[in-house]
């Protein structure tokens, strides 16, 4: 299996995850002398985590996570090994082998008879340079013969601050096919609202983590609140991510937010996992 390797604007740099990276076990040079006997050997896999609807109590659909299962090291946790990958852009060659499982596994429910909802895959903002994502994602439908909005993409909020008019225009396009696009960890950044008025997104997913704050929790939920209430104002609609309490599902509830994940409701499951709660849910 053949790696491309560099473009120029792969070479992004990620100085806020440096220490993560030397921090661990897994150094750069480990992961790319691992990474492409690890794709052949399939090492890598997703897990789903489910979205729920809190009023309909009901699942709406799930999140692709990748998860590296490495025969010496065991579990290793994306966090530990996207930022490598995006700085030196093999990340384009393991999304995209993660995202044909992922057509692989619709494709299965669908020829099953398996009730069907859409998963979301997360889009590394190395991924939006590369000129034939578009046309790779399409063909990948075309391939799994699968309906384009069974496929959602998450892009990170993060990936709209550099060179804004490029991963506009990657955006639209991407829309204009019929994928539903939702903006990552929105809040996290620095100019989240303002660059609302300028891009095409179809759903906000915040996460519960950027705003918990201990010292004063009434903050927090004041600015979860004014975030719910714009989005509503701009027709976007919203699903918090990392909701791991009651009193969080009740608050959210109780401001009108519908869409939510998190570990209260269920951890990213195997597929398997994610099946059976598909069949008991129905
Ligand atoms: P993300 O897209 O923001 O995903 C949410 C992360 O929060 C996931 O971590 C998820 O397991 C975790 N999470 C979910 N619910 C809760 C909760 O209630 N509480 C807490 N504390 N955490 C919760 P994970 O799976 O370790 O993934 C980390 C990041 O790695 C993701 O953040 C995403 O940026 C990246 N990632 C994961 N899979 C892929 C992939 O296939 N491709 C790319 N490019 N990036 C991926
Ligand atoms: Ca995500
Ligand atoms: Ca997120
Ligand atoms: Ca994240």
């Amino acid at each position: 299996l053949a790696l491309k390797k560099s473009k120029g604007h792969y070479l992004v740099p990620y100085g806020e995850y440096d220490n993560i990276i030397y921090e661990n076990l897994m150094n750069e040079q480990l992961i790319i002398n691992n990474i492409s006997t690890s794709l052949i050997h399939k090492e890598f896999m997703f897990y789903l985590q489910p979205k729920y609807d809190l009023h309909r109590k009901k699942i709406i659909g799930a999140e692709a996570l990748i998860r590296w299962y490495h025969p010496q090291h065991g579990h290793i946790a994306p966090d530990k090994f996207i930022p490598s990958l995006e700085t030196n852009g093999f990340i384009l060659e393991l999304d995209k082998y993660i995202w044909e499982e992922v057509c692989k596994t619709l494709k299965k429910w669908l020829s099953e008879n398996k009730p069907l909802y859409p998963i979301s895959i997360n889009v590394s903002r190395i991924d939006l340079y590369d000129d034939t994502l578009v046309e790779f994602l399409q063909k990948l439908l075309e391939k799994y013969q699968l309906p384009t909005h069974l496929l959602e993409l998450e892009i990170t909020e993060s990936a709209y601050i550099n060179d804004t008019t490029q991963i506009i225009e990657i955006t639209q396009k991407l829309q204009n096919c019929g994928f539903v696009i939702i903006m990552d960890d929105f809040g996290s950044g620095f100019s989240s609202l303002n660059m609302l008025k300028d891009i095409s997104v179809d759903i906000l997913k915040m996460d519960l983590k950027f705003l918990q704050n201990k010292n004063h929790p009434h903050r927090s939920k004041i600015i979860i609140r004014s975030i719910i209430q714009m989005a509503e104002a701009l027709k976007l609609p919203v699903i918090i991510e990392g909701v791991e309490t009651q009193e969080q599902a009740d608050f959210l509830r109780s401001i009108g937010c519908i869409w939510i994940q998190g570990y209260y409701y269920s951890k990213p499951l195997s597929i398997p996992d994610y099946e059976k709660l598909l069949d008991t849910n129905i």
